[in-house]
C-alpha cells in the first residue's frame, strides 16, 4: 500500500511540475505577442428569434502561437495574471471597432459588435474613459459597442465600477452578463448596473434537452431577463432542436454552431452578406 502512495504521489507531483511548465512557456510567450503580430479576431454572429433584425456580431480571440495550438480559455487567465490582460483588452476592443467600421462602410447589416471584458480591466483606473477613445479612434459609434462581463466581474462592488457604468450609460456603451447562471450567488448586481442582455452559458444549453434541472435553469433565466427588462441570449446553441425549444420559451437571440462557428474577417462578411440576401 505504501508502494502505491508513493506512486500516486510521484505522479501527482509530475503531474503539478508539468503544469507549472506549461503555465511559465505560456507567460513567456505572451510577452512581446502583440508585437509580433500573433493574434487575430474571429466572429459570431448572435441571431434574434423574433423577426428580422440585423444580427449582432461577437468578437473571440485567437492566439497563433509558434510553439503549438493554444486556446483562450487557457492563456486569457495567465494574461490576467501576468497583466498582460491590458494591452491585450485595448487591442480587441480597437482592433473589433476598426473592423466594424470596414464592415459598416461595405454596407453590411450588423447591430452591435461585441468583445469580452475582463474583471481586470474592469478595475484598472480610467478604463470606461479608453473605452470610449478607442471607439472614437477608430470611428465607430460607442453605442453600437457591448461589453461582455462575467458575473465575477460585477460582483466586486466598488466605486471605481460605478464610475465606469457611469462613462458606459453616458456613451450608451451597452453591458451584457456572460456565462449567466454559473455564478448564480448573489443577483444585487443585476438592479445597480444598467444590463442589457444576459446570456445563458453554454453549459445549461447543451444540457437543457435532456436535464430537468438545465431545462429549469434555462427557462428561469429567460424569464428573470424580462422581469427586468433585458434580452436574453443562449449561447452555444448547436441544434436546430435546442434553437426551437429556445424559441418556444421566448429567448430573444441565438448564439452558436447551428448558425456558424467563429468566422475570420472574410467568411464573416460574407455569412452577413448571405443572411442579408
Ligand atoms: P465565451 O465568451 O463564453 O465564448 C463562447 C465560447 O464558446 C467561444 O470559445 C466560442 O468559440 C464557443 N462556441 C460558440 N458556439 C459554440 C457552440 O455551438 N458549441 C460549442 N461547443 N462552443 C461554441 P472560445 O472562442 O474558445 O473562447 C473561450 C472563452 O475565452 C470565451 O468564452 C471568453 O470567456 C474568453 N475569451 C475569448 N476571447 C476573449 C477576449 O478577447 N478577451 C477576453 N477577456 N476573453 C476572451
Ligand atoms: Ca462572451
Ligand atoms: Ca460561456
Ligand atoms: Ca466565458
Amino acid at each position: 500500500a505504501r508502494a502505491t502512495s508513493r506512486n500516486t504521489w510521484q505522479l501527482h507531483n509530475e503531474q503539478i511540475r508539468r503544469q507549472t511548465q506549461r503555465r511559465l512557456e505560456i507567460e513567456c510567450g505572451l510577452r512581446g505577442a502583440l508585437d509580433r503580430d500573433e493574434f487575430s479576431l474571429v466572429y459570431q454572429p448572435q441571431v434574434s428569434l423574433d423577426g428580422w433584425q440585423p444580427p449582432g456580431i461577437e468578437a473571440l480571440i485567437r492566439w497563433h502561437w509558434p510553439a503549438g495550438p493554444c486556446h483562450p480559455a487557457e492563456f486569457i487567465p495567465i494574461a490576467e495574471d501576468s497583466g498582460e490582460i491590458m494591452r491585450l483588452g485595448e487591442w480587441v476592443i480597437s482592433e473589433a471597432c476598426r473592423q466594424a467600421v470596414a464592415w459598416h462602410a461595405a454596407g453590411l447589416e450588423f447591430g452591435r459588435i461585441a468583445v469580452n471584458v475582463s474583471g481586470v480591466q474592469l478595475r484598472d483606473r480610467g478604463f470606461a474613459d479608453r473605452v470610449v477613445a478607442l471607439c472614437q479612434r477608430a470611428g465607430w459609434p460607442p453605442s453600437r459597442l457591448e461589453l461582455e462581463l462575467t458575473e465575477s466581474a460585477l460582483i466586486l462592488d466598488s466605486e471605481n465600477l460605478r464610475q465606469c457604468f457611469q462613462v458606459f450609460e453616458r456613451h450608451g456603451i451597452q453591458l451584457a452578463v456572460d456565462d449567466f447562471g454559473t455564478g448564480f450567488s448573489n443577483l444585487h448586481y443585476l438592479n445597480r448596473f444598467p444590463v442589457k442582455r444576459l446570456k445563458i452559458d453554454r453549459g445549461f444549453v447543451a444540457d437543457m434537452l435532456r436535464d430537468t434541472n438545465a431545462s429549469e435553469v434555462t427557462q428561469a433565466i429567460i424569464h428573470l431577463g424580462h422581469a427586468l427588462g433585458m434580452r436574453v441570449v443562449a449561447e452555444g446553441v448547436e441544434t436546430h432542436e435546442e434553437q426551437a425549444q429556445l424559441a418556444a420559451w421566448g429567448c430573444d437571440e441565438v448564439q452558436g454552431y447551428v448558425h456558424t462557428r467563429p468566422l475570420p474577417p472574410r467568411e464573416m462578411a460574407q455569412w452577413l452578406r448571405m443572411a442579408q440576401e
